[in-house]
């Protein structure tokens, strides 16, 4: 029997960021001395005091099914930590845990859109919008933004591209893959715009705490209050916390949608696992002595990264301020010679980085933006100083 697969993976491929990042590991795993600024996860262990809270749940039997939306505790805990840290008042029935920001994200979608509905999004961004739209038979719209700019949306463009069938707009800041944070004067023209037009706002915050220039972080329905009844804020545990492989994330919207999104969730995933959920509000409550220790450490590679970069003639890039990522700009690079043949472009070079000089570096073009690379710094200075080594020798053998 040929297997006949449904018509909608047509328009989706896998993960490009987990594809690049399970390809160091197996070469890694291989025996290659793999440098990898692939992964978009700390390197730091979780706290001890956020293991231990699961540890003791597990060890009290804690290891049954939930509720679907997420226990009471760390719903009255994320409530708490909105109000308290993001300004924003929710009630717990707004709020669904899901398994990861990733799964929130994607329940958001198959709740919010039917055949041709559209949703903005603004270029770079992170590369599972568009597929998970599309999953959804949502169609994406794009919305260039500049380097020069510093990413940050251009009204007139966002204005250009809101249709009638736009159902919602994501933002994502800090951004990944940019790294970019946007001002307040960024939010408040962009706010100007969606004030007149009906739509959802998605502000994606999962990198609000890795932030390197003052705070605190704001998001549009913070500069703009009279958009938070049309907003969902999507957040997580994984980057904050180091707790990626705990898969645990969270919406905070409209109580409708946060309905929908639940059933969706009670017919396919059900509860986010019990104990990982008592690790979070353990993570919420507990001392953040860890989370700034990391912070402190992010932005010394930070810098270490950046200066490296803009020290390899044909490489530019521009200082993030916040999350773990660089977007280096390779543009200069494009079409020069490496072993004879021309580089045909960022997924090119990713794979000559990879192959011959075992650096795993995810290329630009599925962020939707060709002449770059993204380098996640979420590893240490020793291993960023010997992937810069490594980049500076492939520049080297350029002809
Ligand atoms: N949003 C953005 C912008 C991301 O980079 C990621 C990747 N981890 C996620 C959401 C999803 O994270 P998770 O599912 O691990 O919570
Ligand atoms: N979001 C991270 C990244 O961009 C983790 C992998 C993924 O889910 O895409 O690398």
């Amino acid at each position: 029997m040929s297997i006949v697969l449904a018509k909608r993976l047509k328009a989706i491929k896998p993960s490009p960021t987990l594809s690049l990042n399970a390809k160091a590991k197996a070469l890694a795993a291989k025996g290659a001395d793999v440098v990898s600024f692939a992964a978009g996860e700390p390197d730091f262990d979780t706290p001890k005091h956020i293991k231990d809270a699961a540890i003791a749940a597990l060890n009290a039997g804690f290891t049954k099914y939930v509720a679907t939306g997420g226990i009471p505790e760390l719903k009255n805990a994320i409530v708490k930590k909105l109000k308290t840290e993001n300004k924003l008042e929710y009630t717990p029935e707004q709020i669904l845990v899901s398994d990861g920001a990733k799964h929130s994200l994607y329940n958001l979608f198959q709740a919010l859109l039917s055949p041709g509905d559209e949703v903005v999004i603004f270029a770079p961004y992170w590369v599972s919008y568009p597929d998970m739209v599309q999953l959804a038979d949502g169609k994406p719209v794009f919305v260039e933004t500049s380097e020069a700019e510093g990413y940050a949306p251009d009204p007139r463009e966002l204005r250009k591209a809101l249709s009638p069938k736009t159902r919602a707009v994501i933002f994502n800041s800090p951004s990944n893959p940019t790294g970019a944070v946007l001002p307040r004067a960024a939010l408040e023209k962009v706010a100007e715009v969606l004030k007149g037009h009906d739509c959802l706002i998605v502000t994606d915050d999962i990198y609000e705490r890795l932030l390197y220039v003052p705070g605190p972080f704001e998001n549009l329905a913070n500069v703009e209050p009279s958009l938070t009844p049309r907003t969902v804020v999507v957040n997580g545990f994984s980057k904050a916390f180091s707790m990626t492989g705990w898969r645990l994330g969270y919406a905070a919207g409209p109580k409708e949608l946060i309905g929908a999104m639940q059933m969706i969730q009670d017919q396919s995933t059900s509860n986010a696992s019990s104990f990982s959920q008592k690790g979070a509000v353990a993570a919420l409550e507990g001392p953040t002595t860890d989370l700034d220790a990391m912070l402190t450490e992010f932005k010394a590679r930070r810098d270490l990264m950046v200066s490296g970069l803009n020290a390899i003639a044909g490489v530019r890039c521009r200082l993030p301020e916040g999350a773990f990522y660089v977007f280096p700009n390779i543009g200069e690079l494009i079409g020069r010679s490496y072993k004879g043949k021309p580089i045909k472009g960022s997924v090119h070079m990713s794979e000559i980085l990879l192959e011959d000089f075992l650096l795993a570096a995810v290329p630009g073009e599925p962020f939707g933006a060709e002449g770059h690379l993204r380098f996640s710094f979420a590893t240490s200075r020793a291993v960023i100083e010997k992937g810069l080594k490594r980049l500076a020798e492939f520049v080297a053998s350029l002809s």
